[in-house]
C-alpha cells in the first residue's frame, strides 16, 4: 500500500540516494448488477453508465458511490464525480432523492428496471501538482483515442445490502484498445470486453488499463504475471520492464516457497512525461492480485525501470498480507464508513519486512547490505513519535498520516524481531 504521502517521502529518500442508508435484507435484493458503457461515446469527458437490475422488493432502495476504498486513508467521496441520476422503470423515471455526495434514495424500487447516470472522471493528464489527500491512483482518468485508467469504484456503485451481488460489467471500446486487468474476462469480442466479479468488493480490487497494447506476459512459477504499460509519449515500455523485474520475481517466488497463492498479477503503468531532468512523481495504489502505477517523468529507461521495479519489490508481496491474511474490518470493507483494523502494522509492516529480508536471504544481498538497511530504518524511525503503539496507529491511521510512514520503519522492524522470535520458539522450523 502506498500513499501519495509514502511515495513523497520514499521520493525524497531515493533522490537523497454520517452514513445514511436503508438497510435492506440482501436476501430480499438477491441479485446481479448488469453494467454497461461505451469508451468510444465519451462526452465532454465523460461517461454514460447503465445498470439493469431485476427484482428489488423493497419499497425504497439506496444507491451508493463509494467515499473511501481500500488502501488509502482519506475520504475521496467517488459519488462526488456523478451527475444527471436517474433510476427507470421501463421508461418512467422514479423517485430518486440525492441523500449525500455519494448515495441516492430511490423510491418504488421494486419497479426498478435501470439506473443511468454520467461518470467524470477525476484527473486529466498525471503531472506533478499533488493535493494532500487526494488519491489519485484511486481515481478514473479518461482521455479520449490515449488512455482509460478505470478503478471501478468511480464508475460503478452498489446497493444497501447488496454488497456481495455478483457484478457483471459489458465494456464497448475502441478495437485496437486492449484490457489489462486481473479482473475475470468472460469473453472479449472486437470492440467489446465483458468482465465479472463475485462481489462490488471484488470490482473495485481489480483496476482496469485501457490502451494500444504495449504488455508483456511473464509466466513465474504458477503464476501469470502481466505487466501493461500506457505511455503518453508513444514508446513502448514493456519489454523493457518485463526484463528488469522478471528475476526479481523469481527470487520472490522461491522466497515465498516456490509456489504462489495467486494465479495471475497484473501490472499497470501509466507514464506521462516531462522534460525537467531528476524531477518525478509518482502515485500508486496495491490491490490483491494488481497493482497500479502512475508516474509523471523525463523518458529514462534506467529510471523507469527502477521505478516499477521498486513498486513490484514492496507490492507483490502483498499478495500473502492483506491478501491472504487480513480481519474482519477487511473481509466486510465498508465503503462509506470503513472501520480501521489493528493490524497494518501487519500489513504494511510484514510485507515491507519481506522487500528487505528476500534479498539476503536468497543470496543477492550480502549481510552487511542487509544490516546497513536495518540500521537505517532503526534510524529513521526515531523520527517518528514512539509513543504510539502500532496497533493504536493503525485503527487511527486516518487521522494520524503524518505517522503513516513508520509502517515501513518501525513496522518493518518489528517483524524483523517476529521473525526472530518465531525462529526462537519454533527451534528454527518457522
Ligand atoms: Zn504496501
Amino acid at each position: 500500500m502506498y500513499s501519495p504521502k509514502y511515495f513523497f517521502l520514499l521520493f525524497l529518500l531515493l533522490s537523497s540516494c454520517s452514513r445514511k442508508g436503508l438497510l435492506l435484507n440482501s436476501a430480499d435484493l438477491g441479485n446481479n448488477y448488469f453494467y454497461e458503457v461505451n469508451l468510444n461515446e465519451i462526452k465532454e469527458d465523460r461517461l454514460a453508465v447503465k445498470l439493469t437490475v431485476f427484482g428489488i422488493k423493497t419499497e425504497e432502495a439506496v444507491f451508493n458511490f463509494p467515499r473511501i476504498v481500500p488502501g488509502i486513508y482519506g475520504a475521496m467521496d467517488f459519488g462526488r464525480n456523478i451527475e444527471h441520476f436517474q433510476a427507470l422503470s421501463g421508461t418512467d423515471t422514479l423517485p430518486v432523492e440525492r441523500i449525500g455526495t455519494n448515495s441516492w434514495k430511490i423510491r418504488n424500487a421494486q419497479k426498478i428496471s435501470e439506473i443511468r447516470y454520467d461518470v467524470n472522471d477525476g484527473w486529466e493528464e498525471f503531472g506533478s501538482g499533488v493535493t494532500e489527500g487526494f488519491y489519485r491512483s484511486a481515481e478514473s482518468s479518461f482521455s479520449k483515442d490515449k488512455v482509460f485508467v478505470i478503478n471501478n469504484n468511480t464508475l460503478f456503485g452498489y446497493f444497501t445490502g447488496g454488497e456481495k451481488w455478483p457484478v457483471f460489467v459489458t465494456i464497448e471500446r475502441p478495437e485496437n484498445f486492449y484490457a489489462a486487468t486481473s479482473l475475470n474476462r468472460r469473453s472479449q469480442a472486437p470492440g467489446k470486453d465483458e468482465f465479472s466479479a463475485g462481489t462490488y468488493r471484488e470490482l473495485v480490487d481489480n483496476p482496469i488499463l485501457y490502451a494500444r497494447p504495449d504488455t508483456v506476459n511473464l509466466q513465474i512459477g504458477n503464476t501469470l504475471v502481466t505487466v501493461a504499460c500506457y505511455a503518453g509519449s508513444g514508446t513502448k515500455l514493456a519489454p523493457d520492464i518485463a526484463r528488469k523485474i522478471r528475476p526479481l520475481m523469481e527470487k520472490q517466488r522461491e522466497y515465498l516457497g516456490g509456489t504462489l497463492p495467486v494465479d495471475r498479477y497484473t501490472f499497470l503503468f501509466y507514464h506521462s512525461l516531462h522534460n525537467r531532468k531528476g524531477e518525478y512523481t509518482g502515485d500508486g495504489l496495491e490491490h490483491a492480485t494488481s497493482t497500479l502505477c502512475l508516474l509523471n517523468s523525463t523518458l529514462d529507461s534506467t529510471l523507469l525501470q527502477g521505478f516499477v521495479y521498486g513498486i513490484a519489490s514492496h507490492e507483490f508481496f502483498h499478495i500473502l498480507t492483506p491478501l491472504t491474511v487480513h480481519s474482519e474490518e477487511i473481509e466486510n470493507y465498508d465503503f462509506l464508513a470503513p472501520t480501521m483494523s489493528q493490524h497494518l502494522w501487519l500489513y504494511e509492516g510484514m510485507t515491507e519486512y519481506f522487500m528487505l529480508h528476500m534479498p539476503v536471504k536468497q543470496g543477492i544481498e550480502s549481510l552487511e547490505d542487509f544490516l546497513s538497511k536495518v540500521q537505517r530504518k532503526t534510524n529513521d524511525m526515531m523520527h517518528f513519535d514512539n509513543n504510539i503503539p502500532l496497533t493504536e496507529l493503525s485503527r487511527s491511521t486516518m487521522e494520524r498520516q503524518d505517522q503513516y510512514y513508520n509502517f515501513y520503519l518501525k513496522g518493518a522492524l518489528v517483524n524483523l524481531c517476529l521473525d526472530i522470535r518465531l525462529r526462537e520458539l519454533s527451534e528454527g522450523v518457522y
